[in-house]
């Protein structure tokens, strides 16, 4: 489409801003960004006034499990729970209704990690090839965890450097953009299991991350326990999610080595309401029987503030029962909560988000000739991040590829969770 979006205020992305800014969108990309309110009307553009509104790129949620949407709550049974079972077009037409409900929701860019038999990849080819309308996909395929590791009903169990490397291979093959280490330590969503604890060795988790890299695939791990992520640390991860036991010295390697930091905030925002579901209580309930207290999410952001660690925004969406798709926003909502300010949370889902995916000469800026993944917000979140957040959204349009693809107009998308919480 041609679009002048005029005279609203400007965030781009990189953490800058513009008082009273106007955007040119022609086609698929941004031609201009001009400033004030005035810009002369055009013969085959589309006018918007955007005066008292903000201007903003499509937001990056880069931790989702795309693979069969929504996590069924209520079930202590992975398989059944995650619809591993269910026909591969089901879990599809599935995959694909949780991307758009995070297209709604202003999340124009997902990446994925880890989800059933590539059907991330696909629903990425699909995207690419203009067929069905979803936010751009950075895909893994199915995650990589030992015999018996972290989440393995959902991953490839591989055991030994050889094995490793094959079916890094493999995934690569198969057209992955990223390679996911899940099995680094236990995890929440893995019943008996102690989150602290390592599983894969020392020596997988360098072979994992070389084998990746040298096949030109960047790396993500999960790992919450201090030993796993120092491993991770050491073989030259590119992202660290969660982090959740992370300590002073792991975290100053981090920022020397540019690690970026994806700490998935929302099931925090969650636990903190002392809302959800029973099964995932009951799991956080074994963790604390086992004598394993989660540290508070502030302490992560303090400590990646401290060393200069770059964070992103992340949901976990598709990973456990609570994170469900069309939330994205409570992530940014939960980063500024935590300790960043409303413009670097706004960063980590954008300009920083769309830098450590390697697409900053691409998306997730607002700059002339990058493609048109914009947000129209009927506030400042600057002022007010809630604004991003589902409970209170002001998102207004969301713009991906230079087409509007959801506008308050239609109605706004209908999520049923605990009110924020608000600081006394
Ligand atoms: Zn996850």
């Amino acid at each position: 489409m041609n679009l002048i979006l005029a005279g609203g205020k400007l965030i781009d992305g990189t953490g800058e801003k513009r008082d009273c800014a106007t955007v040119v969108v022609e086609g698929r990309a941004i031609r201009e960004v001009a400033e004030g309110a005035d810009y002369p009307e055009r013969t085959g553009f589309y006018r918007i006034d955007c005066r008292g509104k903000t201007i903003m790129p499509g937001m990056f949620d880069v931790h989702v499990h795309l693979g069969g949407g929504d996590v069924v709550p209520g079930i202590d049974d992975y398989r059944v729970s995650r619809r591993l079972d269910e026909h591969m077009a089901m879990h599809a037409y599935r995959t694909l209704e949780a991307a758009q409900r995070a297209l709604r929701s202003g999340f124009t860019t997902l990446r994925d990690m880890s989800s059933r038999d590539f059907v991330d990849v696909q629903l990425r080819n699909a995207v690419a090839a203009d067929l069905v309308v979803a936010p751009r996909i950075i895909c893994s395929g199915p995650g990589i965890t030992m015999t018996g590791g972290h989440v393995w009903p959902r991953c490839v169990q591989v055991d030994g450097p050889d094995e490793i490397r094959k079916e890094i291979r493999r995934q690569v093959r198969e057209g992955v953009d990223w390679i996911k280490i899940m099995g680094v330590t236990g995890g929440i969503a893995s019943s008996g299991q102690d989150i602290r604890r390592t599983q894969f060795t020392r020596e997988e988790i360098r072979v994992a991350v070389e084998e990746a890299h040298r096949l030109g695939r960047p790396c993500a791990a999960h790992a919450h326990g201090l030993e796993g992520i120092s491993f991770c640390v050491e073989a030259g991860i590119d992202t660290l999610e969660h982090g959740t036991f992370l300590d002073e010295v792991q975290a100053d390697r981090m920022a020397q080595r540019g690690i970026y930091l994806v700490p998935t905030l929302l099931n925090s925002y969650f636990r903190s309401q002392g809302a959800g579901d029973p099964v995932l209580k009951e799991r956080e309930e074994q963790l604390r029987r086992m004598g394993i207290r989660i540290p508070a999410p502030e302490e992560r952001i303090a400590l990646a503030k401290r060393h200069g660690i770059k964070v992103l925004a992340g949901t976990d969406c598709g990973g456990n029962t609570r994170a469900v798709f069309g939330l994205h926003g409570v992530e940014v909502y939960m980063l500024a909560r935590c300790g960043l300010t409303n413009m670097e949370a706004i960063v980590a889902a954008t300009g920083g988000a769309a830098e450590a995916m390697g697409l900053a000469d691409k998306v997730g800026i607002i700059r002339p000739g990058l493609v048109a993944d914009i947000l129209v917000v009927d506030g400042d979140p600057l002022q007010d991040i809630s604004v991003l957040a589902p409970f209170n959204s002001r998102i207004e349009m969301v713009i991906k590829d230079g087409r509007i693809v959801s506008h308050h107009l239609f109605g706004r998308e209908e999520v049923s969770f605990p009110a924020p919480v608000r600081e006394v």
